[in-house]
């Protein structure tokens, strides 16, 4: 997915945005509330920012490390999380990136770790991290993804400058079948190769009396145009569901109509969660990718 930029008009994006543009922005970082996805969101907008060579705004979204970052393929950025969600963050992977963060950075200045539900971390695993959270190498920057940092010990929360996005919440409720979510994006994304407009109206008319199809189809769109990205540039491992769909965009598209228009994908969202009016938001995504794809 292509990592948006900063928005000013938020307090804790703009304080954060500030803070990287300052060479300020601290070792370790506790990103609480929200949703998870909400939180891995900011989490790799604030890495590839840190790692990003382009001028700014930062991320810039075309240098080559912002590309590997919005294909989650950066190997400066490794993400480490909770095998299952209801486990805790075990202590023999806090040692392992305790280990990692003394290696230097491979193709970045920075290392950045994201550790996703960290609150799961119990407090061998705490007290683990907080031993490289007190020297941390000056090269490494750390990311605690969690619920509510209540759940981190005193002395780690000393160590870490804390990002809340309010309240924390679950993930949006998702009740289509992914299957179906699979179907519909992949037919749009097929109509793209095609060199009628129309293949992509029609394609598209799926959606028109179904906001909650496309509201939670065009995430998977995005899955699909980061997955031919990634494809395009080394092969990396894709969902099976998406496979060949995404092949057929990576072996027809160039890179960068692929990331306009994940690009316009990502500004579909954002206009559906203003609450956008439907239909012109349906006929925005036809003329969005269409225009993407003439790159
Ligand atoms: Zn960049």
């Amino acid at each position: 997915m292509r990592i948006g930029s900063f928005n000013a008009e938020d307090s804790c994006e703009s304080r954060i945005y500030t803070e990287i543009s300052l060479g300020r922005f601290p070792h370790a970082a506790i990103i609480e509330g929200g949703t998870p996805e909400e939180r891995m969101a900011l989490a790799e907008k604030i890495s590839a920012a840190l790692i990003c060579t382009g001028g700014e705004p930062r991320p810039c979204g075309i240098c080559p490390n912002c590309i590997k970052a919005a294909a989650d393929s950066h190997p400066d950025i490794p993400v480490f999380s909770a095998e299952d969600k209801a486990k805790a963050f075990r202590v023999d992977m806090v040692r392992s990136i305790r280990t990692q963060a003394y290696i230097l950075p491979n193709e970045a200045d920075r290392k950045v770790f994201i550790l996703e539900n960290a609150h799961s971390m119990g407090l061998e695993g705490q007290n683990a991290i907080l031993k490289i959270l007190e020297e941390p190498p000056s090269y490494v920057n750390f990311i605690l993804l969690c619920s509510s940092k209540s759940g981190f010990l005193p002395t780690v929360l000393s160590r870490a400058a804390v990002y809340s996005l309010g309240e924390a919440r679950l993930s949006d409720d998702n009740t289509i079948p992914r299957e179906k979510l699979v179907s519909a994006a992949s037919d749009i994304a097929y109509s793209l190769v095609s060199p009628d407009d129309f293949e992509t109206v029609k394609a598209a008319g799926q959606f028109e009396k179904d906001a909650a199809l496309l509201k939670s189809t065009l995430p998977v769109m995005q899955e699909i145009f980061a997955a031919a990205l990634r494809i395009k540039f080394d092969g990396g491992d894709v969902e099976d569901d998406i496979s060949e769909v995404a092949e057929k965009l990576s072996s027809k598209l160039t890179k960068r109509s692929l990331l306009e228009a994940s690009e316009a994908s990502d500004g579909l969202i954002e206009s559906i969660r203003q609450n956008a009016n439907h239909n012109l938001t349906v006929t925005r995504l036809c003329t969005l990718l269409r225009r993407a794809i003439t790159n």
